[in-house]
């Protein structure tokens, strides 16, 4: 699942994810936990992320490969968050190898759109769980919610030039493939989602 930061990606994927009964992998919250344990790989990752660059394409390589190993990804899995680079989405290619072929949906969201909702949304301090606009308390666990440090308005900014710079060229990358599709993400979240089915039934010929 592509798009930049506040596209709706994490949200679209988890829809797919639960329907489908496949994980949602987000290398952002394996990074996000990794950070809050304060092990190696969050060490490494905190400035990072709180600059609003990207981590190291081996070190995510590392990490999605280790990932992807798990049981629970045998049967498939949606990818949230990666790849985010042109090397990335090369080494992704060496690892699904022979194991089906990706589907590739882009959800494209104008950018004055991005950034009101990156500067509004909320996600819950405790899990983490992405918080819907009408939330006082987290949904899932009643937790607190927070702004994510990444998401204040200059760490936003520079996301934003990250992502033109460093992730849409793995659209041009991907579009060529015919297992490609672009959905309009300037809609409601049901919406989205209606167009992200329509889209993978298109490419699965309704098999899912
Ligand atoms: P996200 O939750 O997907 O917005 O990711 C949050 C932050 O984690 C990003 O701004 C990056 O700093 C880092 N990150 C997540 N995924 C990747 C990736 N595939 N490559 C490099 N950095 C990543």
């Amino acid at each position: 699942m592509l798009g930049a930061p506040g596209a709706g990606k994490g949200t679209q994927a988890e829809r797919v994810a639960r329907e489908r009964r496949v994980p949602r992998i987000s290398t952002g919250e394996i990074l996000r936990e990794a950070v809050s344990q304060g092990n190696e790989l969050g060490k490494a990752a905190r400035a990072v992320m709180d600059a609003g660059r990207l981590v190291a394409d081996e070190k995510m390589i590392d990490v999605i490969r280790e990932r992807l190993r798990q049981p629970d990804a045998a049967g498939g899995y949606v990818l949230d968050g990666f790849p985010r680079t042109v090397r990335q989405a090369e080494a992704l290619d060496g690892l699904v190898d022979g194991a089906g072929s990706l589907i590739v949906v882009d959800i494209e969201v104008p950018e004055e759109t991005l950034v009101r909702r990156l500067s509004t949304r909320m996600i819950c301090g405790t899990c983490g769980t992405l918080a819907r606009p009408t939330d006082k308390v987290c949904g899932k666990c009643g937790g607190a919610l927070v702004q994510r440090t990444d998401d204040s308005d200059d760490v936003v900014r520079e996301r934003l030039q990250v992502y033109a710079r460093d992730t849409q060229p793995i659209v041009e990358f991907y579009r060529v493939r015919p297992t490609f599709r672009s959905v309009d993400g300037d809609q409601t979240a049901e919406a989205v989602a209606a167009d992200i089915a329509a889209a993978l039934a298109s490419v699965t010929g309704g098999r899912s």
